[in-house]
């Protein structure tokens, strides 16, 4: 296993670069977003699609423009603002606590402070938030400040299975925390990026598009699916030895 712990960087790179020839690399520009509405927007992306998600804040942020005016509103007018993204009531919940919590602790609604910060901690702080996980913690941290976190959602934890960069049985925090230290300097935000094009686009739950993927050559459950299609076995290098191989369908539906 520790070969594999060293080849994983190289294989990533080499799979970053594939899916850049094919796609291109999708820039990111850290500061960009307000880190608290990042904090907001992301719990509300939480079990919904991302038109669903972009309604509900879109909904939320005409409701109430301002963070002090979103803090001081009443669960049931923010349920009722949100209620497009589902689960509405535990989200308007953890929006309100955080907000609360975030005044509380830092006299105003800003989480600059976590700039200054060490990766761990300032993702310990954040999923220290009740309904913050370390998916939502990573793209906060990611797009607003710029830090090398790796955001694992669905998509990415479908592909890296089939790829058999993590284990089949890898949850998403635990696929994003053995991942990320392995992900060249610079490169989370677009292999992340990538990787969710990928799982939509070609490397989707059910009848992957395997013929048309730029990552074949590089991929196990690729190579397995080409059996038979007459085309024969697709020779993959670099697969890790000893990451066991993921269900059909990457453990998603
Ligand atoms: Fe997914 Fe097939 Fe591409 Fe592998 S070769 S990443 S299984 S689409």
């Amino acid at each position: 296993m520790a070969g594999a712990v060293r080849a994983l960087p190289a294989r990533l790179r080499e799979i970053s670069g594939l899916l850049a020839g094919r796609f291109g690399r999708p820039g990111i520009c850290a500061h960009e977003t307000d880190p608290v509405r990042n904090l907001v927007l992301t719990i509300l992306s939480q079990n919904t699609t991302d038109a669903n998600r972009d309604r509900a804040y879109d909904r939320l942020a005409k409701r109430f423009p301002t963070l002090p005016g979103l803090a001081s509103a009443r669960p049931p007018e923010v349920e009722e603002a949100i209620r497009v993204g589902g689960l509405a009531r535990a989200k308007a919940k953890s929006i309100l606590g955080a907000l609360a919590r975030i005044r509380a602790e830092r006299g105003g609604y800003s989480l600059d402070f976590l700039r200054g910060m060490p990766l761990p901690e300032a993702r310990e702080y954040l999923t220290s938030f009740p309904g913050v996980g370390v998916k939502t913690a990573n793209i906060l941290l990611l797009f607003s400040f710029g830090m090398p976190a790796f955001p694992v959602d669905t998509h990415v934890l479908r592909v890296t299975k089939r790829l058999g960069l993590v284990p089949g049985t890898a949850t998403l925090a635990k696929a994003a925390l053995s991942l990320e230290p392995h992900v060249g300097t610079g490169d989370h935000g677009p292999l992340h990026l990538n990787l969710i094009r990928l799982g939509r686009e070609l490397c989707r739950p059910r009848n992957p598009l395997c013929a048309e993927c730029p990552l074949l050559t590089v991929c196990p459950e690729g190579a397995r699916n080409m059996k038979g299609k007459g085309r024969g076995p697709t020779p993959v290098r670099n697969a890790l030895p000893g990451v066991p191989r993921s269900s059909k369908n990457g453990g998603h539906a």
